[in-house]
């Protein structure tokens, strides 16, 4: 297999990945107008018996996205086991950092299965009155007195009704496809914490391959080598040149190596993005409300950073919502 095909199907592969966290992403903001747009889009572009997978794995709660993401998780430690971790061992790397992908991996496992199965603070009968006495209304996003539409319960401040799980979710975040649960006050925390193992799980694989391929280059002497081309001329190898050889003789490392790195961008944002909520003590449900409406008086995002209380305060919420709910406020 050539170069040039091996490079085009890299490049398919990078985009379909990034096309599916976007596309996912979307979903799991829960912005009705994006839905429906998706929604759309899919029904002009996707065959009838897509549709309805595309509707199944997306719009109802099913393990497809949670089997995905293990199946990524394997294929990538498969590889880091199976190749660079023998390589890496034979070059005598530091033990510490070839072990670290595995340990936080299963940090990760750890954190993501507590996702999954952890309830998000779904409303019932039993509880619903004691969660109306946890937020005020700020009568401009949440309004006193409202019952949810579907399930009939009385809404908290707060909370909304996910169409995915089909209950109320107290302090409702989004519903996220990965996990397949939504995320609310009881499992922001866990969700908090499987982002930040994941990213760093996937900085640590790619930093070990890229260490790896530069003690390659670096003991080959490749830098300073030199080729001759058809016409007899010597050349000093060229960066390009470099990273072409490596991707020849490495393909499965390189390919890794590259999903690794947009996954890091992706993952690293939305990180970054989840922690500012939790400092500010938004959701992203209210994050997504006072930015559509935000053209008008400004009147949504001043009561959208109104839930906050000084950045430790609003991480104690994070991290110890039991004790925050039994306040009588
Ligand atoms: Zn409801
Ligand atoms: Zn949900």
């Amino acid at each position: 297999m050539d170069f040039l095909w091996l490079f085009t199907m890299y490049v398919v592969f990078l985009l379909v990945c990034v096309s599916v966290f976007c596309l996912l992403s979307g979903r799991s903001m829960s912005n009705s107008n994006r839905i429906s747009n998706y929604a759309e889009m899919v029904s002009h572009v996707l065959p009838a018996w897509l549709q309805r997978y595309y509707h199944r794995a997306l719009q109802t709660r099913s393990r497809a996205f949670v089997i995905l993401h293990l199946i990524l998780d394997a294929l990538v430690f498969a590889e880091y086991s199976w190749e660079v971790f023998g390589y890496c061992w034979e070059l005598e790397l530091k033990w510490l950092y070839i072990f670290l992908p595995y340990a936080l991996i299963t940090i990760n496992l750890y954190y993501f299965y507590l996702c999954c199965v952890t309830d998000p603070g779904t409303l019932t009968r039993q509880n619903e009155v004691s969660y109306m006495q946890v937020y005020d209304y700020d009568d401009i996003m949440f309004h006193r007195d409202r019952r949810c539409p579907t399930c009939q319960l009385l809404k908290p401040a707060r909370s909304k009704h996910c169409s995915v799980c089909k209950g109320c979710v107290q302090r409702f975040d989004h519903h996220c496809v990965w996990v397949n649960n939504c995320v609310g006050a009881f499992n922001i925390r866990y969700f908090l914490f499987y982002l930040l193992s994941l990213t760093l799980a996937a900085v640590s694989v790619a930093g070990v391959i890229t260490a790896f391929l530069l003690q390659v280059v670096l003991l080959s002497h490749m830098m300073t080598a030199a080729y001759i081309d058809v016409e007899g001329h010597e050349h000093l190898m060229s960066i390009a040149f470099i990273i072409q050889h490596l991707f020849l003789t490495f393909p499965r490392m390189v390919f890794t190596l590259g999903f690794l790195l947009i996954l890091v961008l992706l993952l690293g944002g939305y990180s970054c993005f989840v922690l500012h909520l939790c400092l500010t003590n938004q959701t992203t449900n209210e994050w997504c409300k006072a930015r559509s409406h935000s053209s008008g008086t400004g009147l949504l995002s001043k009561s959208a950073k109104g839930y906050s209380r000084g950045r430790v305060e609003n991480m104690r919420e994070i991290f110890q919502p039991h004790t925050y709910y039994k306040k009588d406020r």
